[in-house]
């Protein structure tokens, strides 16, 4: 359902008037779609225990009839939430272990996540934060955005700061601008990065107003958070453009989700429609296993098999890297397409079904990451590269 009729443009237009007109009661929810028995017992097992609220924007591209709608999946509570799961994981990546000082998350050498806020616009059913998001006690007072400041300023080895959430730009343009101009005093400090999913729920806050006043402090980057194509709307294309226009590169990490964006022409139309956009798909995670997801979450296997057929069939850049977000770090889920050694040759499938016999001559003394040896596969055909030495042909299995 588009704007609707009663609601005049202007306040369309404004960030804060959505602000102030989120839903967050069966009632309200009703204007815009049709709430399943699912989703109404949803909305009332998960009180008190998972906030919900929905900006009038993203509750605009909800489906109304259709409960199997992707957004409508994204934002609307199910009784399932409360279906055991691997429960008690609220803290998967162990990041209060991490946090130095109160909300700084520390676990790489040269970088932060710096969580300045707990707040969101929505609260997505899969966040990641979940422990925190909404929680009054995860809200930052001034004396500890400042001692986070310090930590920082007293750390040189730190380059790169994620200024996150809850979602940062829930905040005034003058409170962002205070902790920005703040991160780009320090000089060890190059790179200034918000994490923001303000471009898909609430793309109207991205005004020429913020993107001017980022655009004083670069480098800084954005990464948003679209999830599926229905979420590239006018308004959030603009919205990319405003940030990509003063400067302001833009990536996107998706989550993949079951039901949600599972589908290989899903990912594909939406990593196409980013990179159409100027925005570059940068990770793709793997849901993680927090308590309140379990229908949400796909196995691991699903995802190498997408990112495979992926590859190699669109613009290389449009496609981001599988990853595991782990307390030791983010782990590329990459399938091997490197198979093995066979004397000379490294043998290796392609993306196209075939089998690729690459000669590399064995390296001299014991390489330090030796590939197994394997036979050369059957079927082979040999590809003569016009070198006279042996072993310098290439070979393919056909498809
Ligand atoms: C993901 C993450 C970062 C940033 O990692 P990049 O791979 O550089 O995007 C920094 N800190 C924490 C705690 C993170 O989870
Ligand atoms: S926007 Fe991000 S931080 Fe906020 S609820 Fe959604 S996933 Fe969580």
């Amino acid at each position: 359902m588009p704007r609707p009729a009663h609601v005049r443009p202007e306040d369309w237009d404004d960030w804060r008037w959505h602000m102030r007109h989120r839903i967050s009661s069966l009632e309200r929810l009703s204007d815009w779609i049709e709430p399943t028995a699912d989703e109404r017992a949803g909305i009332t097992a998960t009180q008190g225990i998972f906030r919900w609220t929905i900006t009038p924007h993203y509750a605009s591209l909800m489906d109304a009839r259709e409960d199997s709608c992707p957004v409508r999946r994204q934002v609307v509570p199910l009784e399932e939430e409360c279906a055991p799961d691997l429960v008690g994981v609220v803290d998967p990546l162990e990041e209060v272990a991490h946090s130095p000082v109160k909300n700084l998350i520390h676990n790489y050498r040269d970088r932060v996540a710096f969580c300045v806020t707990s707040e969101c616009a929505i609260y997505c059913r899969y966040c990641l934060r979940k422990r925190m998001v909404g929680d009054s006690d995860a809200m930052m007072r001034k004396s500890e955005l400042n001692d986070a400041v310090a930590y920082i300023a007293a750390h040189p080895e730190i380059r790169d700061v994620l200024l996150t959430g809850g979602d940062p730009l829930t905040f005034s343009d003058g409170a962002i601008e205070r902790i920005v101009s703040a991160l780009r005093s320090i000089s060890h400090v190059q790179v200034i990065r918000l994490g923001s999913r303000m471009p898909v729920k609430l793309p109207q806050r991205i005004t020429p107003a913020l993107t001017e006043m980022l655009g004083r402090y670069h480098p800084v980057w954005v990464n948003t958070h679209f999830n599926h194509p229905k979420e590239l709307t006018p308004e959030s294309t603009k919205a990319l453009g405003l940030l990509l226009d003063s400067g302001v590169p833009v990536g996107n990490q998706t989550v993949l989700l079951r039901g949600i964006n599972d589908r290989e022409e899903t990912l594909r139309d939406l990593f196409n429609g980013l990179v159409a956009r100027r925005a570059r798909p940068y990770y793709l995670y793997q849901a993680q296993l927090i308590g309140g997801t379990r229908h949400l979450r796909t196995s691991i296997e699903r995802g190498m098999e997408l990112m495979e057929r992926l590859q190699g069939t669109m613009t290389g850049f449009a496609i981001p890297s599988y990853v595991l977000d782990t307390p030791h770090g983010k782990v590329p889920l990459t399938g091997s397409w490197v198979m093995g050694r066979c004397g000379d040759h490294v043998v290796m499938k392609t993306t196209r079904g075939t089998v690729w016999a690459e000669p590399n001559p064995r390296p001299l003394g014991d390489p330090s990451r030796p590939l197994p040896e394997i036979a050369m596969p059957e079927g082979a055909e040999t590809i003569p590269t016009g070198a006279a030495r042996f072993g310098e042909d290439r070979w393919v299995v056909p498809a």
